[in-house]
């Protein structure tokens, strides 16, 4: 399978992130890249460069205001007398509908939902070139790959059209997804990440075009807590079209695979002409987030199952942290996958 990666993808490289209101360092780092570039070569894959597609593919999905916040906010900031390394938010609205502030505090709060994605210098460079991994991996299932694999660092599920959070910037399975509508009438997202995809569902909520279906830890306790939950079914003419399987803490294969059928089944039925897979590899039983305990052989069984449906499919690489089988995780999925 062609899989596709840049090395400028490696140049963001976050320091620190909140969780339980404690400083911790950042989980998203550079050196996941090499892990899963081992991992996919293991597999059989050929790494191949991306083009630079430049702002369209992004400008599909993400707002004007949006994009031009991530390519200016890091000067801006480091203009402000006392301001943190990275820009790290301090101030939210607690709802939108007032008005757009000028500010770059007041914008870094707007945009950003949480502490877990601070943006350096380099971090929109890096977040457009695993974008563009991600919109070259839809080109080649177009110019007719049975499928193919980007290598997406940093992740992009947690991104809406105009918000980041959770470790991500643009969302690249999202822009996956919208390159391929250029031939594709209809197109699944299927997400299998440990963390809901809750900027992927929010971007795609009202489509009836994309139907988005997540298997995830329930957010009743977990990351992303406000989105996720089985009766998020999608609105106006998307309503239907959104699934959401949480499923409980610590669930192992045989769970995950369970929920999978379900999932497989709505994709069945939905029809669509070609899958994005956001491919998580954080439910893994021995990643630091230990919220689901999917083995290493279980990765294949998942990937198993899903080329069952026999789809042209993007392999969208989400999240899966530092431990010793992040590598032989994706290889098992991808072998799995058929190669
Ligand atoms: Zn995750």
């Amino acid at each position: 399978m062609k899989a596709f990666y840049a090395s400028e993808q490696k140049r963001h490289d976050p320091k620190a992130f909140l969780s339980s209101g404690a400083p911790q360092p950042n989980p998203e780092q550079p050196e996941r890249v090499e892990r899963l570039l081992a991992g996919a070569k293991k597999a059989g894959c050929s790494i191949e460069r991306p083009n630079d597609y430049g702002l369209g593919p992004i400008a599909a999905i993400h707002t004007p205001e949006y994009i031009d916040f991530l390519e200016h906010i890091y000067v801006r900031w480091r203009r402000i007398e006392g301001a943190s390394e990275e820009v790290i938010p301090n101030i939210h609205p607690i709802a939108r509908g007032g008005s757009y502030p000028a500010s770059a505090v007041g914008q870094a709060g707007y945009h950003m939902a949480d502490t877990a994605c601070p943006i350096s210098a380099e971090t929109f460079e890096s977040a457009c070139w695993s974008a563009w991994s991600a919109v070259a991996a839809a080109d080649a299932v177009l110019a007719g790959e049975p499928s193919a694999y980007a290598l997406c660092r940093p992740p992009g599920h947690h991104a809406f059209a105009d918000v980041a959070g959770g470790f991500c910037f643009l969302n690249n399975s999202a822009i996956a997804v919208q390159h391929l509508r250029r031939s594709a009438a209809r197109v699944a997202i299927l997400d299998v990440d440990l963390h809901h995809g809750n900027g992927t569902q929010g971007i795609f909520y009202a489509r009836p075009d994309v139907l988005t279906v997540s298997l995830h830890a329930d957010p009743v306790r977990f990351y992303p807590f406000f989105w996720g939950h089985a009766d998020e079914r999608g609105e106006g003419p998307g309503l239907g079209y959104n699934l959401n399987l949480p499923l409980p803490r610590k669930s192992g294969d045989d769970a995950f695979l369970e929920a999978l059928q379900t999932a497989l089944r709505r994709i069945q039925a939905f029809a669509p002409e070609a899958l994005v897979v956001a491919l998580g590899l954080d439910a893994f039983e021995g990643d630091p987030f230990g919220g689901l305990s999917v083995s290493t052989p279980g990765f294949a069984r998942i990937a198993e199952a899903v080329a069952g449906l026999k789809l042209p499919a993007v392999i969208v690489q989400e999240g899966g942290y530092l431990c010793d089988a992040l590598g032989d995780n994706l290889t098992s999925f991808l072998t799995g996958f058929g190669g």
